[in-house]
Order: C-alpha cells, then sequence, then structure tokens
C-alpha cells in the first residue's frame, strides 16, 4: 500500500527501453552500439557517448513474460478505474509487434493482458465489471475501424472507406463516431475479435510489414464498473494498447518502401504525440491534443489520472546506430 503510493508519486508516465535480438538477417550480429544496465543504456557513436536513463531497460535476451511482469502493475490500475495508454515505439523492425502482439508460442503484451484482466475480473466480487473492446488504424490521418461487421477480413474496400469522426461530449469525453465496439465476455471471445481485427488489417495490404510501418494500430478495451443494482451509476476505464508507425526518419524509408507522403504523416502525428506526452510531463497548462488524429483520439485518456507507459524499442546493429539516437532521445523527452 504505502509501497505502491511511492510509485504513484514518481509520475504516471513510465519510459521503458527494450532491445531487439540480433536476427539472422542482420548483416553484422557481433555487438551492439550500447551498453544496457537495468536503467541505463549508454550509446557510444563515432567517438561520441550519449546516455540515457528510463525507467527500465530490457536487454535483448528478455523473454516476453520478463516484460509483462513489469508492464502488469500498469495494465491492472486500468481495472481500478484508471485509464491507461500503452504505446510500442520505435524504427520499423525493432520489435513493436512483436512486444505488443508476439507470436504463437511467445505471446506479447495485449494477448497477455487479455487473459490477465479477464482473470483479474473474476476474483474480483466487490464491483461487477464489464468489457468491451475496438480496434482501429489510424493511416494518413484517416481512421479505419477493424471491428467493423461491414469489413470481412477479405473485403479491402470496406475496410479502406470505413468513415469515422473524433467528438468531444459534453463531459470531455471522446467518442469516435461510428467505431464497432463488441462486447467481450470472457478471454476466448476478446482474442476471438483481436484476432479478427488483425486479420482485417493485414489483408487492406498487399503484405504485412508494410501495414505496421505506415499505420498506427489501436486496441481499446473499455471497462465497465457497475455499483450495486439500486445504483444506476456506472463508471468507465479505458486501455488503450497502441502499436504505432515506423518512427524512422524520411531519409531513410526508401528501406521499408514508405512514400514521402505516409512518412510524412508518421512523422507529425508521432511528433504530435511526443509534444503531448511532454507537455503532461511538465504539468504545462496548454496540452497540445489537436495537432493529430492520434492524440485527438487518445485525449481522454492521456492526461489527467491516467497512466501512460511508453516502450521504445531499438535494434542492436551497429547500422542503426542513428535512429537508435533519435528513438531514445524522443522517448527521454516523454521521461
Ligand atoms: P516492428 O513491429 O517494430 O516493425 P517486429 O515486431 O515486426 O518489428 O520485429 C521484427 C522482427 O524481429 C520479427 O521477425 C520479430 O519476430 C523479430 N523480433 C523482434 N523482437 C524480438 C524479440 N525480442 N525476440 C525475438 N524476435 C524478435
Ligand atoms: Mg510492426
Amino acid at each position: 500500500e504505502a509501497l505502491n503510493k511511492i510509485i504513484d508519486l514518481k509520475g504516471s508516465i513510465r519510459v521503458f527501453c527494450r532491445v531487439r535480438p540480433f536476427l539472422v538477417i542482420d548483416k553484422r550480429r557481433t555487438h551492439e552500439p550500447f551498453s544496457a544496465g537495468s536503467e541505463k543504456i549508454v550509446v557510444k557513436s563515432s567517438g561520441a557517448r550519449k546516455e540515457f536513463e528510463f525507467d527500465k531497460v530490457f536487454p535483448k535476451e528478455t523473454s516476453q513474460e520478463d516484460v509483462f511482469a513489469e508492464v502488469e502493475p500498469i495494465l491492472r490500475s486500468a481495472l481500478d478505474g484508471h485509464n491507461v495508454c500503452v504505446f510500442a515505439h520505435g524504427q520499423t523492425g525493432t520489435g513493436k509487434t512483436f512486444t505488443m502482439d508476439g507470436t504463437n508460442e511467445e505471446p506479447g503484451i495485449i494477448p497477455r493482458a487479455l487473459r490477465e484482466i479477464f482473470s483479474q475480473a473474476s476474483l474480483d466480487n466487490s464491483s461487477s465489471l464489464t468489457f468491451t473492446m475496438s480496434m482501429l488504424e489510424v493511416y494518413m490521418g484517416n481512421l479505419r475501424d477493424l471491428l467493423s461487421p461491414k469489413a470481412a477480413p477479405r473485403a479491402h474496400e470496406a475496410v479502406a472507406t470505413c468513415n469515422l469522426s473524433i467528438q468531444t461530449d459534453t463531459k470531455g469525453f471522446i467518442e469516435i463516431e461510428g467505431l464497432t465496439e463488441v462486447p467481450v465476455l470472457d478471454f476466448a471471445k476478446a482474442r476471438w475479435w483481436y484476432n479478427r481485427g488483425k486479420r482485417v488489417r493485414s489483408t487492406a495490404w498487399t503484405n504485412v510489414n508494410e501495414t505496421s510501418s505506415r499505420s498506427h494500430c489501436l486496441t481499446r478495451i473499455s471497462i465497465f464498473r457497475h455499483g450495486d443494482a439500486l445504483e444506476a451509476k456506472r463508471e468507465v476505464s479505458k486501455l488503450w494498447l497502441v502499436d504505432l508507425g515506423g518512427s524512422e526518419r524520411l531519409l531513410k524509408t526508401g528501406a521499408t518502401g514508405l512514400t514521402l507522403d505516409e512518412g510524412r504523416a508518421i512523422n507529425l502525428s508521432l511528433s504530435a504525440l511526443g509534444d503531448v506526452i511532454a507537455a503532461l510531463r511538465r504539468k504545462r497548462g496548454h496540452v497540445p491534443y489537436r495537432n493529430s488524429k492520434l492524440t485527438q483520439i487518445l485525449k481522454d485518456s492521456l492526461g489527467h489520472g491516467s497512466k501512460v507507459l511508453m516502450l521504445v524499442h531499438v535494434s542492436p546493429c551497429e547500422e542503426d546506430v542513428g535512429e537508435t539516437i533519435c528513438s531514445l532521445s524522443f522517448a527521454k523527452r516523454a521521461r
């Protein structure tokens, strides 16, 4: 209890850094251009030495279980009524999707979070919790509903033409008009919808790798807390799990097949997100939510009383050191 209070005082924005292991396709798989401690990463590049401190650094051998163990308390606070946003940030190919989604053998944060939420909810008899789920993609300022009944996993056009608009209600809550919100009663159903959303997302593109580098993918779990039967009041909190578009700079984007416009759109929304988080961090009056669709959507979940976790991903490769420094600098601003 007391320890929780101390942790709370540390602030509600946390930044973790995860280093991707070397892959078979990496050209040179010898040494990393940095040394990673448990809360610090020191980058050495062309004689210069740059130090970055984070709440946690996960070296390349860190398992999905170990990452989840650190993320879990933050996710759990969504069940206690906090809005929570978890972002995976970094250059394309550094493991954002691996961390958030993972593989069948090594599931990532989202499938684990879904399982955890339902097992926690079943333990909690004091209040009754119900859940809904939505998934959307933000691509060049357009919103795509990934759970729309019209978006059959093979009907490309249905997804592409989905029209969603962001509204703010009188209480300041964000409403994405037209976005499908499905009730999820148990883990099996939640996983089914999640997998369906992923399929819809990937079939709208000609190749799976393009998807993640050009758009942001947002999964939202809304948690409804119903008081006793006499009380009509119900409280809502939101858990956002976000796989961000690749952060690589435009000069290098030829490598990932990004067009200039796509790259620009992603860079703009990432810097808008960075600006919002930096403003929240400084507890400054004005928070510039309006500068991108991404920050408009997350407006009521980023800020007062909410918990933010930025997971910044970096490559272990020498040739990526420039991008690595950019990603670490972005994350440092948030912290
Ligand atoms: P991103 O989403 O950032 O573009 P991916 O998650 O697709 O990157 O990762 C790129 C490749 O690296 C994938 O083949 C993925 O399985 C692998 N990979 C990334 N991180 C890890 C990790 N921690 N352990 C094992 N493989 C990883
Ligand atoms: Mg990805």
